[in-house]
């Protein structure tokens, strides 16, 4: 099993040192894991919180898979965060090195991060989230070079409402948009199971959305823990794959390379 979401000391809001990670991964017999700290661009109030230096970061994940190529897996990826004016610069740093592995997320909308109750306020809950997954939508029409689309429903993790759930009935027109366009791209979602702990009750996104997808002849899955410390790796795995099983998948992919390597569940 791998998990295929996971920070370290490289990302502006973790501290856990990469190496723990893979320790506390081989801990829990895994057979790889997938770093992805996060790129994002002109986060709003903090510029350069997210920004990494990818020379040294690359370099460095490199070192990291030879010192553990016969215990575990390590794969060199990026969560990149994308707002529109941002787009070009993402897609070079993609470009410019070879990662293993690139989650396309959006955490800001417009000029908003939806981690703070700001943004929900003057807004209906429809609002907060349709704005939510339009931006993700027109996002990924430019910003093509990516491999899984992440936690699709980030704006409910920490948005407050009594019914927090994003439910495909109600966002179905532009949700089956994104979906069809996440397969015809030839591209996968993530299943990220942070909702567990986060209290949600649920992984991002709901059930329903991830049946959606399959329905849509959906196929890559990745599970990840958007872990930022050690004791989160891996963590609602077994309640995420078992919901996957109960959903008709037989398969998740890890990447290798930026390509799908399927394990079965
Ligand atoms: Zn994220
Ligand atoms: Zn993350």
């Amino acid at each position: 099993m791998f998990d295929c979401h996971v920070h370290s000391s490289f990302s502006g809001d973790s501290e856990m040192p990469a190496q723990t990670a893979c320790e506390r991964a081989i801990e829990l017999k895994l057979e790889g894991l997938a770093f992805t700290d996060h790129l994002d661009y002109d986060y709003p109030n903090y510029s350069s919180l997210f920004d990494i230096d990818f020379d040294v970061y690359s370099e460095y994940m490199d070192r990291l898979k030879n010192a553990y190529s016969n215990k575990l897996k390590v794969l060199k990826g990026i969560e990149v965060g994308v707002q529109p004016h941002v787009i070009d610069k993402s897609l070079k740093i993609i470009e410019d090195y070879n990662f293993d592995f690139v989650i396309l997320s959006v955490h800001i909308i417009d000029r908003q991060d939806p981690y703070y109750k700001e943004y929900f306020i003057g807004k209906t809950k429809q609002q907060a989230f349709g704005r939510y997954l339009e931006l993700i939508n027109s996002t990924m029409k430019e910003f093509k070079n990516f491999d899984v689309l992440g936690h699709i429903g980030y704006v409910r993790r920490y948005c407050g409402y009594d019914d927090s759930t994003l439910r495909y009935c109600e966002y179905s027109d532009i949700l089956d948009e994104i979906l069809k366009n996440v397969i015809n791209l030839g591209r996968g979602i993530e299943v990220n199971t942070s909702g567990y702990r986060g209290g949600l009750g649920s992984p991002i996104p709901d059930i329903d959305i991830i049946k959606r997808y399959r329905e849509l002849g959906g196929e890559i899955i990745c599970l990840g823990s958007d872990s930022h410390f050690a004791e989160h790796i891996a963590d609602g795995f077994g309640q995420a794959k078992q919901l996957l099983l109960d959903t008709g998948f037989k398969y998740t992919a890890h990447f290798e390379n930026r390509n799908p390597i399927f394990d079965l569940i």
